[in-house]
């Protein structure tokens, strides 16, 4: 049984009956008869409908926001900007699939030889309760552009907006099944991952749910594009505008409660500065409300899943016991939900969760540094690298540090971490391989074929 749990009060929403295996089976048999067909139409066609996706979604955005809301509780705005950031996404793909997979002509010995991109039927999606509408579009718009179709397994606890997702591409006018959700645990997903008609994988979730699908996938030769977690550091240079930086950094930890991959996760500060960042860090951490995610005036609602809470107070204590002392929140508050206040932590170094770990919430760890090159050293001394920032009045110098020394997908600089259509959006190391978004996602799942004519 998979339950939407209300976080804002503990209270069940709904409950749905996992999907028994020979279901799954029929959907993903029908699923791949309609890619069959839809793999043939040309990307005028796939355009029409994928725009008609967009239009659905903002026609329907206040009620997908809420949707969005009531099961993960995210700020009804965040909801709201998350299904425009949807909408984007399907018209960029829409208006550029074929560009960016137009065949290209290589000079040979051949009279004609050139790459042509085909596409390669089923793609299984396993996808995160963090933002339950944007990570599933961004892999089901390139991939259904490139002539893919889609199965995807949705996290537990937002079955709502896997079937809303499911219901918009059916009404947009796709291909009848060729999108599909299956109402499965993750524990069952080992059979899913391995039949036949499934030709690839794209998670987005965990590290330890990575390692597991990609050793699954990997057993049958199946590629799979692994989206992971991160600790994102933040370096704050001496010479940063103070008041830039705490806003942004104040930001990248609060956006979605801070449960986003993409999160700043450690704020490493060079120690001339280092106090007055502290104290505007705190200022500005602590004007910020937490409470119902419905009402406008919050900047945060709960986490997601009362559990993951729990998690994160852990990390919280256990490194409070190696020494680091909390300058705001890190107390449980009373009450019902699963809330958890933004919280300051300071004193920070190796060998604490907060150094070490993924802190999926708003706690925010402040690591002072000697001096630049220990800035970097402590920046890159993670088992992840999935995005990162640099902040300095010296653009220049702050760009060649972004570019030639942080160790991660991306590097921001004087700006926090965000993903945009058009820019590739991936890992290193523990955050995963493979590429979404640009150019480079759409071209993650497709046969790259060569044709050569003598
Ligand atoms: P999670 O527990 O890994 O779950 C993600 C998805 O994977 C869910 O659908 C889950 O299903 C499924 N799953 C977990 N273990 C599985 C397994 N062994 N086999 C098959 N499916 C499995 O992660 P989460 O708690 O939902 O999300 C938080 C994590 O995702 C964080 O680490 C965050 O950084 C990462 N994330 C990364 C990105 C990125 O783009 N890099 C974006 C967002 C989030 P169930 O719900 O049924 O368990």
């Amino acid at each position: 049984m998979l339950q939407s749990i209300n976080p804002v009060n503990d209270e069940l929403i709904q409950s749905y009956e996992e999907y028994p295996q020979e279901q799954v089976y029929e959907i993903i048999e029908s699923s791949h008869k309609a890619y069959l067909k839809y793999s043939l139409s040309s990307y005028e066609e796939r355009a029409a409908k994928m725009k008609k996706v967009s239009v659905i979604l903002r026609e329907g955005k206040e009620e997908f926001a809420k949707l969005m809301t009531l099961e993960m509780g995210k700020t009804i705005s965040q909801s709201r900007a998350e299904v425009e950031k949807c909408a984007w996404v399907c018209d960029y793909y829409a208006d550029n699939a074929k560009d960016f997979l137009k065949d290209e002509i290589v000079e040979t010995d051949a009279s004609k030889s050139y790459v042509t991109y085909n596409p390669i039927g089923l793609v299984l999606a396993v996808m995160p309760w963090n933002f339950p509408f944007w990570q599933v579009f961004r892999f089901a718009a390139p991939n259904l552009m490139a002539g893919n179709g889609g199965i995807l397994k949705h996290a537990s606890n937002v079955s709502g907006c896997a079937l809303a997702i499911e219901n918009i591409f059916n009404e947009a006018g796709f291909e009848k099944d060729l999108f599909r959700t299956i109402l499965v645990s993750s524990k069952n997903m080992k059979s899913v991952i391995e039949n036949e008609r499934i030709k690839a994988v794209t998670l987005t979730g965990s590290t330890p749910a990575g390692k597991s699908i990609a050793s699954t996938a990997g057993n049958v030769l199946k590629k799979t594009v692994l989206e992971l977690g991160g600790s994102d550091p933040y370096i704050i240079l001496r010479d940063a505008d103070i008041e830039q930086s705490v806003k942004a950094c104040v930001t990248a930890r609060l956006i979605n409660a801070g449960q986003s991959c993409i999160a700043g996760k450690r704020f490493i500060v060079e120690k001339e500065i280092a106090e007055e960042f502290t104290q505007r860090f705190l200022e500005e951490l602590s004007s910020k409300k937490m409470g119902d995610p419905f009402d406008e005036s919050n900047d945060l609602g709960p986490q997601a899943k009362s559990e993951l809470r729990e998690e994160l107070h852990q990390q919280v204590e256990k490194s409070v016991a190696l020494g680091a002392k909390i300058l705001l929140g890190g107390i449980i508050p009373e009450g019902r939900g699963a809330f958890y206040p933004p919280t300051l932590l300071v004193n920070v170094k190796k060998g604490m969760p907060a150094f070490d770990e993924e802190l999926f919430g708003p706690v925010a760890p402040v690591i002072i540094a000697e001096d630049e090159e220990d800035a970097i050293n402590i920046a890159n001394d993670t088992v992840f690298g999935l995005g990162a920032a640099v902040f300095s009045k010296d653009v220049a110098h702050a760009e060649f540090i972004a570019k030639n020394r942080i160790k991660a997908g991306s590097c921001f600089v004087n700006t926090f971490v965000k993903s945009d259509p058009r820019l590739p959006f991936g890992g290193i190391n523990e955050s995963g391989y493979g590429r979404e978004l640009s150019p480079f996602g759409i071209k993650e799942f497709v046969n790259i074929k060569t044709i050569f004519i003598k």
